[in-house]
C-alpha cells in the first residue's frame, strides 16, 4: 500500500483478494502496510486489479519458493526485540554461554562472566541432542529453571534449544528465544507448532542442508504465524576433517541478499575448535552477520559437552574486547545499509 493509506483503502483491498478467492497471510508495517496473499493457479487478474485500487501503491509477484522471508517481500531487515536488545537492528548481538546447562553454580558462573564481557543474551542447552544415547542428555526442566535464575540474576535474555513440538508450550514459559538445532531444522512439526509459540526463534541450519532448505524452513514458521525468525550458520558437513563442520561463511553474505532475517554465526559448531573461534567471529562481524551465537564455559576442561570448542573466561573476554574495532566498521556500514533500504 502507499505510505498512510487508509483504513478503509486496506479493507477494500483485502476484501477484493478474498473475492479472488486467495488467503490473506499477513498484514505488516504502520506507516507502510504490506499485505501478503498466497495462491495458486494464474495470478494475473488480481494482480492487475488490485494495481487498479485506491491507496495501493504496486502489487508484486514473489517469485521466490520462500515468499514472506524473501527480500522481495520486503528490503528492510527484520528486527527482533528481546527485553532490551534488538537483532537485525544497529546493534551487533552477541549471545553467549555453555554448550549444556550442567549446574546451578556452572550456569550462574557462566552468565556472569559472559554478561561483564559484553554478551547481551545467555545461551545454554537443557534438553540435548546428542549423537549418542549414552552421553549427557540435559537436564531439561531443572535447566530451563536453571536458566531462569541466571536471567533474573544477570538481567540476560535467555535462549535454549527445543527439540520437539511437545515441548515447545514448555520452553517457551522460560526462553525469550528458542534455538531450532540443526538436526531438526526440517521436523516440521516442531516448525508448525512454533508458529504459534509467541516467541523468536533462532533456526540453525542442518548440516545437509542448502542455503534455500533453511529459507524454506524459516517460511514454515512464518507462514504458521511467526515473524521473528533469525538464521543461524553453524557450518555444513563437507570432507573436510581439519574443523568439525565446514562454515559456509559465504553463506551469510548470500542470506543477506536473499532473505530480511536476522542472520546469526556460529563460530563454535562451525569449527569445534577454541583456538579458531575469535578468528570466525572477526569474519562473521566483517561479512555482515547480525550477531554470533559463542560457547563459553567457566572450565571447559570440565564440561560435559563441547568442552573443546567453549571459550574459557579469558578467552571470550578477550575475543569481545578485540572484535571492537571490527564492530565499529560493522556498525558504520549497517548504517549506510539501512539509510540505502529505506
Ligand atoms: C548447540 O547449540 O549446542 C547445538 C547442539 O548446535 P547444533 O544444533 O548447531 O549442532
Ligand atoms: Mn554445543
Amino acid at each position: 500500500m502507499r505510505m498512510h493509506a487508509s483504513r478503509e483503502e486496506v479493507d477494500a483491498v483485502c476484501a477484493r483478494i478474498e473475492d479472488f478467492g486467495y488467503k490473506i497471510h499477513a498484514i505488516e508495517g504502520e506507516e507502510r502496510i504490506v499485505i501478503g496473499v498466497v495462491g495458486v493457479g494464474d495470478v494475473t487478474a488480481c494482480l492487475e486489479s488490485l494495481e487498479a485500487m485506491p491507496g495501493v501503491e504496486k502489487a508484486v509477484r514473489i517469485s521466490a519458493p520462500y515468499k514472506f522471508v524473501s527480500r522481495e517481500f520486503r528490503s528492510a531487515k527484520t528486527e527482533i526485540t528481546v527485553r532490551d536488545v534488538t537483532i537485525g537492528g544497529s546493534e551487533f548481538v552477541v549471545m553467549a554461554g555453555p554448550c549444556s546447562v550442567e549446574s546451578e553454580r556452572q550456569i550462574l558462573e557462566s552468565a556472569g562472566i559472559v554478561a561483564k564481557a559484553g554478551a547481551k543474551l545467555l545461551r545454554g542447552g537443557a534438553f540435548k541432542p546428542r549423537t549418542s544415547p549414552y552421553d549427557f542428555q540435559g537436564l531439561e526442566v531443572e535447566g530451563l529453571k536453571l536458566l531462569d535464575r541466571a536471567r533474573r540474576e544477570t538481567g540476560l535474555g535467555i535462549i535454549t534449544e527445543v527439540m520437539s513440538d511437545r515441548d515447545v508450550e514448555l520452553v517457551a514459559e522460560y526462553a525469550d528465544i528458542l534455538q531450532i538445532g540443526a538436526r531438526n531444522m526440517q521436523n516440521f512439526a516442531l516448525l508448525k507448532t512454533l508458529g504459534k509459540c509467541g516467541r523468536p526463534v533462532l533456526l540453525k541450519r542442518g548440516m545437509s542442508s542448502t542455503v534455500k532448505e533453511l529459507l524454506m524452513s524459516a517460511e514454515y514458521v512464518v507462514a504458521h504465524g511467526n515473524p521473528q525468525v533469525m538464521l543461524c550458520e553453524r557450518g555444513i558437513r563437507t570432507f573436510e576433517t581439519v574443523t568439525r563442520n565446514t562454515c559456509d561463511i559465504a553463506a551469510v553474505a548470500a542470506l543477506n541478499e536473499l532473505t530480511h532475517l536476522p542472520v546469526i554465526l556460529d563460530p563454535s559448531h562451525a569449527t569445534g575448535k577454541r583456538s579458531l573461534v575469535p578468528a570466525l567471529s572477526r569474519a562473521a562481524v566483517a561479512i555482515g552477520a547480525d550477531g554470533l551465537i559463542v560457547e563459553v564455559h567457566p572450565h571447559p576442561e570440565k564440561a560435559m559437552s563441547d568442552g573443546a570448542q567453549s571459550l574459557d573466561p579469558k578467552g571470550f573476554a578477550q575475543m569481545m574486547k578485540d572484535l571492537e574495532p571490527y564492530i565499529a566498521l560493522w556498525k558504520e556500514a549497517r548504517v549506510a545499509e539501512t539509510a540505502a533500504v529505506v
